[in-house]
């Protein structure tokens, strides 16, 4: 579903990603964790095109979106993803939007995003909060709108780049029960997260990033029980 060839991201002198190849299965959940800085979000943003790679290859659902005629909208149609800071219009209702990029971007009609939106809503828990505005909710509310706004697109990749770590600890399980509840539905996902029990509950394979390398990947069982990379075992040691 997704396919990173000799992929290098350079910003200034910065060189913040070396030579990646990753292949990420249609299914697949991949959990991608790593010291601050060492390439995640760059990683993870090199797949809907919010990074141009500098040099390399990326192929989402067959087509190489790093080709010159790419286009950006269109990947993004299929690549959804969910930021730190929820990034909700703030000027707009919850069910807005949900409805505001259907609408605009995939021409569905009012009504059938309406409709969908509320779906989607009722899926996360929110189907009451359609009406008010993001501020009026609390941040693991606005997560969960996020997530089902990202939702109503209907992508067939989810991205989520530390979708807990802006949440008061109390409201972090309400989300990561949302992601949780959509990883047994096929939808690959790639989650930069430092959530570990979510990582061994719901990966298929966890990735660890360091100075823009992937220093390490295997199944979660393995992983965390036999990590073979010092770097690996002291970042371990460090956040569980
Ligand atoms: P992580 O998500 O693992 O914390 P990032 O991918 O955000 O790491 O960043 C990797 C490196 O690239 C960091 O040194 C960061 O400061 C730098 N970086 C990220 N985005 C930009 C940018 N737009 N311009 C310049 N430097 C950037
Ligand atoms: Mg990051």
């Amino acid at each position: 579903m997704i396919q990173l060839e000799g992929v290098n991201k350079h910003f200034g002198h910065l060189h913040v990603l070396k030579e990646i190849n990753l292949t990420v299965k249609s299914g697949e959940k991949l959990v991608v964790i790593g010291p601050s800085g060492s390439g995640k979000s760059t990683l993870i943003r090199c797949m809907n095109l919010l990074e141009k790679p500098s040099s390399g290859k990326v192929t989402v659902d067959g087509v190489e979106i790093t080709a010159h005629k790419a286009q950006v909208a269109k990947v993004r149609q299929s690549v959804a993803m969910v930021f730190q800071q929820f990034n909700l219009y703030p000027h707009k209702t919850v069910l807005e939007n949900l409805t505001l990029a259907p609408m605009l971007i995939k021409g569905v009609p009012k009504e059938e995003a309406m409709e969908t939106g509320m779906a989607y809503l009722n899926r996360v828990g929110l189907k009451e909060k359609a009406g008010v505005y993001p501020s009026q909710l609390s941040g693991g509310q606005q997560q969960r709108v996020a997530i089902a706004r990202a939702l109503a697109m209907r992508p067939k990749i989810m991205l989520f780049d530390e979708p807990t770590s802006a949440l008061d600890p109390e409201m972090i399980q309400e989300v990561l029960d949302v992601m949780i509840d959509l990883a047994h539905e096929g939808i690959t996902m790639v989650v930069v997260t430092h959530e570990m029990g979510f990582a061994k509950t719901v990966a298929d394979r966890v990735i660890f990033m360091d100075e823009g390398q992937i220093m390490e990947s295997n199944s979660p069982d393995q992983f965390f029980a036999n990590p073979t990379h010092e770097r690996t075992k002291s970042f371990l040691s460090r956040i569980i």
